[in-house]
């Protein structure tokens, strides 16, 4: 059985304050759970205060984004190694927000998929088209090739064990979600993309991301080909995220 995996997106949110509640109430209300896993990607300075708040339960934590570079000259920048000091295990990479308003493109995200093996942490690669591509008939050929990108610099061992969220980019903070079938398609398209370099790809972990709600959640994550959720606006609210992550328990 796949594993099944919830990770909140909080983007450019929270304070000292806010977060102290939502972490405490996320280490309450989510436990340890056979073939499910929890984390929160949160902003590079709330790392320390996650970390601490976190350590011990069931909940794991990451980032948003990544340097593509170990070490050196790239103000502003932050490198993988760092945040495995603050105890991260995830990085997210190429979410669209991140190529729409900074540029990163097919290769940049490759580069930084590449650096977050390198310094043991998991990625959590995002694609999707947006609503133009879909109204083309380019969902496909767009997922495609974003796919295509990461696997053929990064070699199909590299993601192994990697996770893929399929976020349309139309549906993310718009609280237009894809409908089941709409995800469920490109999920198995995906799914077969990746097979195809490697019969082992088959089991990877994809999520699904894009206004995911307590109510349409569980609708969206009993699809044969949707392991979880990748969770904007609504992993900032602790009752939120647990329910959503109760509706990803098999
Ligand atoms: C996201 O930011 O990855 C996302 C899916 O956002 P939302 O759930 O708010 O649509």
């Amino acid at each position: 059985m796949r594993a099944r995996f919830v990770a909140g997106n909080w983007k450019m949110n929270g304070s000292l304050r806010v977060n102290t509640g939502l972490l405490a109430a996320l280490k309450a209300g989510l436990k340890k759970s056979e073939n499910l896993e929890y984390a929160v990607c949160v902003p590079f300075p709330y790392l320390a205060q996650v970390s601490a708040a976190l350590t011990g339960s069931a909940v794991a934590w990451g980032a948003q984004s990544l340097s593509e570079h170990d070490a050196g000259a790239y103000t502003g920048e932050v490198s993988g190694a760092m945040l495995r000091e603050f105890g991260c295990r995830f990085a997210i990479v190429g979410h669209s927000e991140r190529r729409a308003l900074y540029g990163e493109d097919d290769a940049r995200v490759a580069a930084k998929f590449i650096a977050a093996r390198r310094a043991g942490l998991t990625p959590i690669v995002c694609v999707g088209e947006t609503l133009e591509q879909r109204e083309r008939g380019e969902t496909e050929s767009v997922v495609g090739r974003q796919l295509d990108a990461v696997a053929g610099a990064a070699g199909t061992a590299a993601l192994a064990g990697a996770v893929v969220a399929y976020e349309p980019v139309w549906a993310i903070g718009t609280g237009r979600n894809a409908t089941p079938q709409q995800a469920q398609e490109v999920h198995a398209f995906a799914r077969a993309r990746l097979a195809a370099r490697d019969k082992a790809l088959a089991g990877l972990t994809i999520l699904y991301g894009g206004s995911v709600k307590p109510g349409n959640a569980k609708d969206l994550f009993a699809m044969p080909d949707i392991d979880g959720g990748l969770i904007g606006g609504a992993s900032l609210v602790a009752e939120d995220f647990i329910a959503i992550c109760a509706a990803a328990r098999r």
